[in-house]
């Protein structure tokens, strides 16, 4: 779907698919050098990082498995709750891997410090993130990421496997929504 279908819903499109895919084209080299011993387990976070997750793995030039995780961090709104619940773990045991965490977006920072804790307490070699969009003045706990696609400014950001309400994710381009979809105005 591209962004002129959503008429007013959308304000301004912050990074167009071809600059994502570009970007993300960076961050594999980046990645293929730091792991030439061994590949890593690529862990997606559901369901926003599907089209991070897919792109990225086209991307390695080596064999990139898969896993996934679901876990809850939001709700259907705009705001995060810091509280975080698995859905759906994973179906590897990781104990002794390399885990490479491939997220769409860190905001509070709150889901992804939890998660990468929660990874290491169950034995992985090491476990990095890989995200595609951060809104570094909105972090509230420190996260070490080792791989960011873009940093954007503090704004709710629609599309590239982002939703509001489970809409918009099949957007090519992550753009802002405009406020009054969320307001109800
Ligand atoms: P955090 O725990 O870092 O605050 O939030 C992580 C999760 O919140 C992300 O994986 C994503 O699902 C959701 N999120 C945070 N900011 C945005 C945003 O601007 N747009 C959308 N659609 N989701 C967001
Ligand atoms: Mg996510
Ligand atoms: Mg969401």
């Amino acid at each position: 779907m591209d962004a002129k279908h959503l008429g007013d819903d959308l304000t301004v499109v912050l990074h167009t698919e071809e600059e994502l895919r570009a970007r993300l084209a960076e961050l594999a080299r980046e990645i293929e050098r730091d792991y030439s011993d061994e590949p890593p387990l690529l862990v997606g976070v559901l369901k926003g990082a599907v089209m991070v997750m897919a792109d990225l793995a086209r991307e390695l030039n080596f064999h990139a498995q898969m896993d996934w995780m679901a876990v809850s961090s939001y709700g259907v709104g705009t705001k995060s709750s810091g509280v975080v619940k698995i859905l759906k773990d994973l179906d590897a045991d990781i104990t002794g891997r390399d885990v490479l965490i491939v997220e769409d977006i860190i905001d509070s920072g709150l889901t992804l410090s939890w998660l990468k804790e929660n990874l290491e307490s169950r034995g992985a070699k090491s476990v990095r993130i890989c995200t595609m969009l951060r809104k570094p003045e909105a972090l509230k706990v420190e996260v070490d990421v080792a791989y960011v696609g873009f940093d954007i400014p503090v704004e709710f950001v629609v599309g590239y496997g982002l939703d509001y309400a489970e809409d918009y994710r099949n957007l090519r381009d992550v753009a802002i929504l405009a406020p009054h979809v969320y307001s109800g105005e």
